[in-house]
């Protein structure tokens, strides 16, 4: 880094700028160029180096005047290091190196909070995620019913558990884990490069800031046993077959403390007699004869919520269908219901009594539409 770049262009104001508009830009274009809006792009990265450097100097009135005066910086460079942007420790997140920033951010504050919190905070954050259980997944099968008004199943999972010895902290009972000797329980080591802090987790305590000098003999200090566990999940009325549920925080337990992972519970919804579901929608299909289909009759029809007439108009052809408004299954989310809604099946009789036989023989003879018109020219 050297002096001679032109600061103002690269903030793209005017030399004449005021110090609002010079932080506007810097807030623009820092949002831009930020890393962690672009991780693993190099060239962002720099840019992100050279704003953030022009920004340092011209947000600061005395360098401002010195830089605008051609003047040199104490240290002979840009003045990196001196006024309250201390970029020698900033926070950000380029792939997983770590910038830290601890000055004085003022009202840009909100700039960086957009990329994930500051300091500490922020790094403590990353590790939990890091360390976090597994999701687990199981699976459970329910009948046509449950799955219309939800119910509670009772269920076995096998996985790591906190160790009830130590309660997950990996240290035997009567003893506490002791703050790392290497980082001194910050969890991350620092490594200075240019204007940026570049920090690694702890390779001593991975991360966690902590040691355990008086490992838990139960887990051997992983503070996780792999143990069954009976829990109850409950699944939401109106799911179907092939649904998903999440639960936060069911899954395995996370070493040494960590928050556990989530379990997924997929469902398999077993089929019912004569129903079938489509998303919110009951289907039924409705036998008739052709007298009833020919000319019309009044059916009851099942509902999941009881029996209801159907009214079939005379003339009703097979495949029509018909909608029983909000009789179907509840939606996921919300009060409202499915429809349910009923097919026309109309059945030809396999066996004949010789009196059908005959009557139908008189009903061919005086049919008057032809149902092949269409295919004669
Ligand atoms: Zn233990
Ligand atoms: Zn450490």
């Amino acid at each position: 880094m050297n002096g001679t770049k032109d600061y103002y262009k690269v903030l793209g104001v005017d030399k004449k700028a005021s110090q609002k508009e010079i932080k506007d830009a810097y807030r623009k274009l820092a949002r831009k160029y930020h890393p962690d809006a672009n991780p693993g792009d190099k060239g962002s990265e720099e840019k992100f180096k050279e704003i953030s450097e022009a920004y340092e100097v011209l947000s600061d009135p005395e360098k401002r005047k010195q830089y605008d005066a051609g003047g040199m910086f104490p240290d002979g460079g840009t003045g990196a290091g001196f006024g309250p942007f201390d970029f020698s420790s900033f926070t950000g997140r380029p792939g997983s190196r770590t910038y830290t920033y601890s000055g004085d951010l003022g009202d840009l504050g909100d700039l960086f909070n957009l990329f994930g919190g500051l300091g500490t905070g922020a790094a403590r954050g990353r590790r939990r995620e890091a360390a976090r259980g597994r999701d687990i997944p199981a699976d459970v099968t329910i009948s046509f019913e449950e799955a219309l008004s939800g119910v509670t199943v009772p269920l076995t999972v096998a996985a790591k558990s906190a160790c009830p010895e130590c309660k997950g902290s990996g240290a035997k009972p009567g003893t506490l884990p002791k703050t790392c000797p290497t980082c001194g329980g910050r969890g991350s080591v620092s490594q200075n490069q240019g204007l940026f802090a570049f920090s690694r987790p702890c390779p001593a305590c991975g991360g966690r800031g902590t040691v355990i000098e008086n490992p838990c003999e139960r887990c051997g200090g992983t503070g996780v046993k792999e143990m069954p566990r009976s829990i109850k999940v409950k699944i939401p009325a109106g799911i179907n077959d092939g649904g998903k549920v999440r639960f936060p925080g069911k899954g395995e337990a996370g070493p040494l403390g960590a928050p556990p992972g989530d379990l997924y519970v997929n469902v398999h919804v077993r089929p019912h007699k004569y129903f079938k579901r489509k998303d919110a929608d009951i289907l039924l299909d409705l036998p008739l004869t052709f007298p009833e289909a020919a000319l019309g009759t009044t059916v009851e029809v099942p509902t999941v919520n009881g029996k209801v007439k159907l009214k079939i108009p005379a003339g009703t052809a097979d495949g029509r269908k018909f909608r029983l408004r909000g009789k179907g299954a509840p939606r996921p989310k919300g009060k409202s219901h499915g429809d349910m809604i009923v097919t026309a099946r109309v059945v030809v009789p396999k066996k004949l009594s010789a009196k059908e036989k005959e009557l139908l023989k008189k009903l061919q003879g005086m049919e008057k539409e032809n149902p092949r018109a269409f295919l004669e020219e």
